[in-house]
């Protein structure tokens, strides 16, 4: 049976209040309330965007559906997990006050920020889920205690995975440390002949693993964790990479890691996916004013992270006219891998019936 994906049209210039109205009318036509219980500890998993960007969906988007799970009578948090590279969020201290300042905290939203993983990502749980790329995952210890999850995604482009909505919030959103670094162990990166020896790759560096030669700069591959910042930061096109070999795998890996996040809760998660606002790059980037490369569409909500996604990437592409590595402009990435590899080990179906509200 097709799995029901529930959508509104919405867009930013609505206005937060309206936004978090039809994010409502969305959970009470989906009847969401089934997926919690009361004492639930319910993760609301949210992405408080970087320091500087602010193409992010806006906590007060968020407000209706946390007065939902309050009305239900959980116990919900706000969470995210810290990153691997270089940013206030990189520890919990860091990352609780670039959520403080973009108003996911208590006072805007009535629930208070958590980090999942603990103050450096080190809080984890071992999950066995016994696939094709991982036997096991590395979950935040918080995300695997809770009772039921309410992922909140805003669907963005990446340059990882083309790709970045419901399955990545999970997979990486969700990992601890050295989950994450487990799924961007896939990656292997170089430095090409366009570098100019400019060093800022080496400055972001969280591993230290870069060093300036004589004509170019060189990863150490011993050290580097894949994290794929010197790809970000080059201006040059000097940091050279495999997408298409690797890109694979590293999407593959995101989707077990959601499988492992969602272990035991599948009858207790809900997700919703923004899209608006929709960018090349994702909400971890500190750019401002990122261009939109669609028009915004609206929200979708599901129980199945597998339909959302590919109920999401099918309405931009319907939007833009294009499919999305060529909005994206990451022409070597597939965003169907992820979204196949996530049917074919359980996570949820790509067969959806896409259901519109007024
Ligand atoms: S790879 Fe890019 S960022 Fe690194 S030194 Fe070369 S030009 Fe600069
Ligand atoms: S060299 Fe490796 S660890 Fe360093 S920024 Fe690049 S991908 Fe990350």
């Amino acid at each position: 049976m097709a799995s029901k994906v529930y959508f509104i049209k919405a867009a930013v210039s609505d206005g937060e209040k309206v936004i978090s109205d039809k994010a409502v009318k969305l959970f009470k036509a989906g009847k969401f309330a089934k997926c919690f219980a009361e004492k639930d500890f319910t993760a609301v998993k949210v992405h408080v965007g970087e320091d500087g960007n602010n193409t992010h969906i806006k906590a007060p988007c968020m407000k209706g559906l946390i007065k939902e799970l309050l009305k239900l009578k959980t116990r919900p948090f706000l969470t995210d997990t810290n990153v691997l590279y270089p940013s206030p969020r990189h520890d919990a201290i860091g990352h609780y006050k670039v959520a403080d300042k973009h108003g996911f905290n208590l006072e805007t939203l009535g629930i208070p920020f958590i980090v999942a993983g603990g103050l450096v990502g080190t809080s984890e749980i071992a999950v066995e889920v016994n696939c094709e790329i991982n036997k096991e995952v590395y979950i935040a210890s918080d995300i695997v205690w809770c009772h039921s999850i309410l992922a909140v995604a805003h669907f963005t482009g990446h340059l990882g995975t083309c790709a970045a909505a419901a399955i990545k919030t999970l997979g990486m959103g969700c990992a601890s440390r050295r989950g994450k670094m487990k799924q961007h162990a896939a990656l292997s990166l170089v430095i090409g002949d366009k570098c100019t020896l400019c060093g800022v790759c080496a400055k972001h560096c969280p591993a230290d693993a870069i060093t300036l030669g004589e004509i170019k700069a060189h990863i150490d591959q011993d050290k580097c964790i894949g994290c794929a910042e010197c790809l970000a930061v080059c201006k040059f096109g000097g940091v050279e990479y495999d997408w298409h070999e690797e890109g694979e795998v590293l999407q593959k890996s995101i989707a077990e890691h959601a499988l492992g996040a969602l272990k035991g809760k599948q009858d207790k998660a809900a997700f919703f996916s923004f899209l608006m606002s929709i960018t090349k790059d994702c909400d971890c980037f500190d750019t401002p004013n990122m261009p939109k490369i669609v028009d915004d569409i609206g929200i979708l909500a599901s129980t199945d992270p597998v339909a959302i996604d590919k109920a999401a990437l099918d309405l931009i592409e319907a939007e833009g006219g294009k499919k999305l590595p060529q909005l994206t402009g990451y022409t070597k990435l597939n965003p169907h891998h992820q979204i196949e590899h996530a049917e074919q080990i359980g996570l949820g179906s790509t067969d959806y019936e896409l259901i519109e509200l007024d």
